[in-house]
């Protein structure tokens, strides 16, 4: 398995693997770039068929987070991790005190949060061996309650940010009072993302694979539930993808008839090939490492000193970049999603 001659192989700084024989932990940490800062990103635990595959996700995913940070004006750099087994029969306290340890190895050069496989409790029990982590305290709202370390709610206000500059670059309009947009998954982020929609007079389109969350936003929002295979190609004016990554593809594009896709789920575009269709048909596409980085955000946030008044208005700052996004594509006639990427590499070669 070679990592320099890797496909996925991207000037990464630093590429470690881990293995420790008493709990049988195996794990690989990716830093792509500190020029901004200390690299953070999710430590993710997957079964993976094999160390190969677990090395590709880790150097991806780890690249992906420099270019989210940098887009999210944020002093932080690239990393991720990967823990090779199933969380679900392999998670062990003294495994995770071990990943915890190793942590420690790389004198938090990388900071680790929650990801698939992984939960703010498991982070905590890495804290009780390193300080490089992230995501794990309780914080205060701007109206005074208290909320886990969970980013949920801050990629949920990013994301409605993010759609109503859309919106308002397509459109003119400043409100979404009667727009109409079709959810795509309302767990965690899409449903608060659906309140917000709501709380701006706008209808709702959902699906979801569980049925009491549809029933939910049908009775508190509102909203009009459709089978999951027919939201893509509703009549409305933004489609927002908050389930599952890659749904922009050959076979969904064509379907579309929303002129705005704007929503959380990492990873929307297949191939990058389909930022250029999407651009093509004209569809306006708020690429997802952007409008989604509000969870990066908080995490982030969270290692200054949370300050919740703070916290919003850099979130807020996800407006400013996209419009700046928008308009460049429009200018320079290149995809929405290219366009992110160039303005993510000016940031942070430059520094
Ligand atoms: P979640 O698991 O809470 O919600 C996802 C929802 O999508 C669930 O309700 C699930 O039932 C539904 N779903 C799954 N498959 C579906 C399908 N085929 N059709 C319709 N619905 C389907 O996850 P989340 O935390 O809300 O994250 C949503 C997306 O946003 C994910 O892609 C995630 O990677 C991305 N994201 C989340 C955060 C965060 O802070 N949670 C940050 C950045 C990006």
């Amino acid at each position: 398995m070679s990592v320099f001659s890797h496909p996925a192989f991207d000037r990464h700084q630093n590429v470690s693997f881990f293995h420790d024989s008493e709990t049988g932990l195996r794990a690989i940490v990716a830093i792509h770039n500190t020029n901004r800062g200390p690299a953070l990103g999710g430590c993710r635990m997957w079964p993976y068929a094999s160390d190969e595959e677990a090395l590709r996700d880790v150097l991806r995913l780890s690249k992906g987070m420099t270019y989210k940070s940098a887009l999210a004006n944020l002093e932080l750099g690239g990393g991720k991790s990967v823990i090779i087994g199933d969380p679900r029969q392999h998670k062990s306290e003294a495994l995770l005190r071990a990943m915890g340890r190793f942590l420690n190895q790389l004198g938090g050069d990388y900071i680790a949060a929650e990801d698939s496989g992984t939960s703010v409790e498991d982070l905590k029990i890495m804290a009780l061996e390193t300080d490089h982590v992230a995501g794990v305290r309780d914080k205060v709202n701007l109206d005074g309650s208290v909320r886990s370390g969970d980013p949920s709610p801050s990629t949920a206000f990013g994301t409605f940010i993010g759609l109503r500059e859309a919106v308002r670059h397509r459109t003119g309009r400043t409100d979404l009072e009667g727009l109409r947009v079709a959810v795509q998954g309302i767990g965690s982020v899409g449903y608060r993302l659906a309140e917000y929609l709501h709380e701006a007079g706008a209808q709702l389109w959902v699906t979801d694979i569980h049925q009491d969350s549809i029933d939910r936003a049908v009775d508190e929002l509102g909203a009009t539930a459709v089978p999951a295979e027919e939201i893509i190609g509703l009549e409305v004016d933004v489609f927002a993808p908050c389930a599952l990554g890659a749904v922009l593809d050959d076979a969904s594009i064509p379907k579309l008839r929303a002129g705005i896709v704007a929503g959380a789920a990492n990873n929307q575009l297949a191939e990058e090939r389909h930022g250029e269709i999407l651009q093509q048909r004209g569809v306006l596409y708020a690429p997802d490492f952007v409008i989604n980085a509000g969870g990066i955000i908080d995490v982030g946030f969270e290692r200054q000193g949370h300050d919740p008044a703070r916290l919003q208005r850099h979130i807020e700052g996800i407006g400013d970049t996209l419009r700046e996004i928008f308009e460049r594509s429009d200018a320079e006639q290149l995809p929405t999603s290219m366009i992110a990427n160039r303005l993510a590499e000016e940031r942070f070669m430059k520094v």
